[in-house]
């Protein structure tokens, strides 16, 4: 479910789901397999990771729940651009777009359990 809505593409995973029942809140934490190469921005060489930044969004929320993404982004040391770089993104892009554009539109149909949600994640033309 969470896997479909955040449109995660290749390096990244959902690695962890916590549910805070305090904050009545959902965490996130996105994740790459150690290893991974990226492409430099500017020149597209395969670079090892250089060192991660923890960042934390704030994502649509599902089911009105209040839901948060956490990653590690990583910055590439290219060697043909000599430059450090953060890597882009694609769904932290979409989700400082989507944060104030639109909201998860949820149809909820029947009560019953097992029930069907409809979610319309919109900005997946993105
Ligand atoms: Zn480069």
């Amino acid at each position: 479910m969470f896997n479909i809505a955040l449109q995660l593409e290749e390096p990244w995973k959902l690695a962890h789901i916590e549910f805070e029942g305090r904050d009545q809140a959902w965490h996130l934490y996105i994740d790459f397999e150690r290893g991974t190469t990226f492409s430099c921005p500017f020149c597209g060489s395969a670079c090892k990771e250089y060192d991660t930044e923890k960042k934390q969004w704030r994502h649509l929320d599902f089911w009105n729940w209040k839901t948060f993404m956490h990653a590690r982004l990583p910055r590439v040391k290219c060697r043909s651009c000599n430059k450090v770089t953060q890597v882009p993104v694609k769904w932290a892009r979409a989700l400082s777009h989507l944060s104030n554009v639109k909201r998860i539109a949820i149809d909820e149909t029947s009560s019953r359990p097992g029930h069907r949600y409809d979610i319309d994640v919109c900005g997946s033309r993105m």
